[in-house]
Parts: structure tokens; C-alpha cells; sequence
């Protein structure tokens, strides 16, 4: 019999001005976005890497290479519903996924609860499943340094 299984992920996205910023799927108001292959969102990134990592199927780098032409500019809420069709060929659903963005500045809270209902929409679970928390690093390192965003998050998956 199928075990549950955990899985990690974690990325990072510099910020440069005058670009648009994009964090668990929704449109951040902000002077800087993510430099990036694809639309640059941390949060999803990291949720694909830990439901990747949670069935041992590699990384997003591995499934979706930021040389292909494909995936420039792609909305990366696509990927993630590639990586869930991925986990289900596994044999596997999503239990639940806890997400936490480090980032000095706008402050994230009038944009989590969206963040929360477009990730489970696209996941094909009730919001109360997905946690998207924000903090700050204290002005210290990158982040605190407004030079980049990065995200964590970590999944439970449970046999289908
Ligand atoms: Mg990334």
C-alpha cells in the first residue's frame, strides 16, 4: 500500500523596477517585478518544486526548461496544473501545501486570500488545503534588501 509522502521546495527571483510582479498566481501593485524566464512567481515555483519532490520526479528546471521558447513569459499557474497532472499519473493527490513568501516589501496580506483560492482552484482543492503565509527577513539578506523575493513551500500528498 501507498504511503503519504512530504515534499520541499524553494525559489528565488530577483526584483528589478518596472516589471510586473506575480505571487501565488495574483497581480502584486508594486514598482518592481520578478526578473525571470517565465512570469517569475516564486510562490508557484517552489509549490511545483515541492510536489515534484514529493513523488522523487525531479524539479521545475527538469520539466520545464528556461531555454525552451515554450514556457518564456508563461503564466506559471499552467505549470503548476502540468505538475498536478504529473503527480496524479503517480497515483497521487495533494493533502495539503503550506507556502511562505520572504519578502521586505509590499506588505502580501490583502493579497493572500486570492492567493489561497486561485492556488487550490488550480490544485483541485478546497482553499482551506492551501496556507500561503508572508513575512520579512528584517531588512536583513536579499529579500531584506528589496533585490529579490523567495518562497518555501512544503506539500503533503496522499495516495489517490
Ligand atoms: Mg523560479
Amino acid at each position: 500500500m501507498k504511503n503519504f509522502r512530504i515534499g520541499h521546495g524553494y525559489d528565488v527571483h530577483a526584483l528589478r523596477e518596472g516589471l510586473p510582479l506575480v505571487l501565488g498566481g495574483v497581480k502584486i501593485e508594486h514598482t518592481k517585478g520578478c526578473v525571470a524566464h517565465s512570469d517569475g512567481d516564486v510562490a508557484v515555483h517552489a509549490l511545483c518544486d515541492a510536489l515534484l519532490g514529493a513523488v522523487a520526479l525531479g524539479d521545475i528546471g527538469l520539466h520545464f526548461p528556461d531555454t525552451a521558447s515554450e514556457y518564456a513569459g508563461i503564466d506559471s499557474l499552467l505549470l503548476l496544473r502540468r505538475v498536478m497532472e504529473l503527480l496524479a499519473e503517480k497515483g497521487y493527490r495533494l493533502g495539503n501545501a503550506d507556502v511562505t513568501i520572504l519578502m521586505q516589501r509590499p506588505k502580501l496580506r490583502p493579497y493572500i486570500e486570492e492567493m489561497r483560492r486561485t492556488l487550490a482552484q488550480v490544485m483541485g482543492v478546497e482553499p482551506d488545503a492551501v496556507s500561503v503565509k508572508a513575512t520579512t527577513e528584517e531588512h536583513l539578506g536579499f529579500t531584506g534588501r528589496e533585490e529579490g523575493v523567495a518562497a518555501h513551500a512544503v506539500v503533503l500528498v496522499v495516495p489517490v
